[in-house]
């Protein structure tokens, strides 16, 4: 019998499919290549009591994807919106974020930067001064404390699908443990029925929101590589740039020493900031 279902775990080559009607499945797969992410919408063909097979991937709004020269990998799918979080401490990685910044234009989802720990206030106006580059061209910081009052951020998430990502040590599992009370208790249940115990944290898994919409939580991320992306998608993906775009002298103009260079110029006279 086939049933339509959510994927809402992802840990290697084992799913967690959510049927219409709530009830869990632990899916795989038919194909060996076949890779779906955690917020794939499939058909499932139910093989066993409490399993199934994956047929048929349904199509996708939405694709979050990273590749490098050694991985490609699927994030999560059929998003609204990426939350991606830093924190006063440790120090985070700005071009991590930018690069997650640029996946989400590139798929057109919402962004907001959440800045975690906003507490220690000694390093704060550090954290804030290396996200100003980002906050002067439009991005939205939410500044809180996950140990603390989450609201600012649970008032976001009503009727959206975001992703939450996040370098580790950001604080995310405290936050997602805030947003979602029942988390850790879920989180166990998955592990249990994907047998992957010692690796509790290193799937994505997706919650749904009693006020409507859901939210996933991702493994945290050391790198986001954009190889994926076109040369034309990576420009476009850059938002503060779109306007300069397509008016260099030259046609396939690269932007680094060709005479004139319509980039080049504004970021010499300070219309772009020169590190984007
Ligand atoms: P993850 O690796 O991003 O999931 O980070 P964790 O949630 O495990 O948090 C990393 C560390 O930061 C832990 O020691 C947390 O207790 C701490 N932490 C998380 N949120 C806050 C916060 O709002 N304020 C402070 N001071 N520490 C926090
Ligand atoms: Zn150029």
């Amino acid at each position: 019998m086939k049933r339509l279902a959510t994927l809402v775990a992802a840990f290697g080559r084992q799913y967690e499919a959510e049927l219409e009607t709530g009830e869990l499945l632990l899916c795989f797969p038919r194909a060996k290549k076949s890779v779906f992410a955690c917020g794939d919408r499939v058909e499932i063909a139910i093989t066993a009591p409490g399993q199934g097979v994956i047929d048929k991937l349904e199509e996708r709004s939405s694709l979050l994807y990273r590749e490098d020269a050694f991985k490609q990998k699927l994030i999560a799918a059929n998003l609204t919106q990426l939350i991606i979080v830093v924190a006063v401490e440790p120090s985070f990685n700005p071009e991590l974020l930018t690069r997650c910044l640029c996946a989400a234009e590139d798929q057109e989802l919402k962004t907001l930067i959440v800045l975690n720990k906003c507490d220690l206030a000694d390093r704060l106006d550090e954290a804030r001064e290396r996200l100003a580059p980002l906050t002067a061209i439009g991005y939205e910081v939410l500044e809180l404390s996950a140990r603390g009052d989450v609201d600012a951020l649970a008032r976001r998430l009503p009727g959206e699908r975001s992703l939450l990502v996040g370098q580790s040590g950001m604080g995310k599992s405290t936050l997602t443990n805030a947003l979602i009370p029942d988390a850790e208790a879920r989180t166990r249940e998955i592990s249990a029925a994907l047998d992957s115990g010692k690796h509790t944290t290193t799937f994505s898994r997706l919650y749904r929101l009693p006020e409507g919409g859901s939210l996933i939580d991702s493994p945290g991320l050391q790198m986001f590589g954009l190889a994926h992306l076109s040369r034309d998608a990576l420009e476009h993906s850059f938002i503060d740039l779109r306007p300069f775009l397509g008016q260099c002298r030259f046609r396939d103009c690269r932007h680094e020493a060709e005479p004139g260079c319509l980039l080049r110029e504004a970021a010499a006279d300070g219309r772009i900031q020169a590190s984007r």
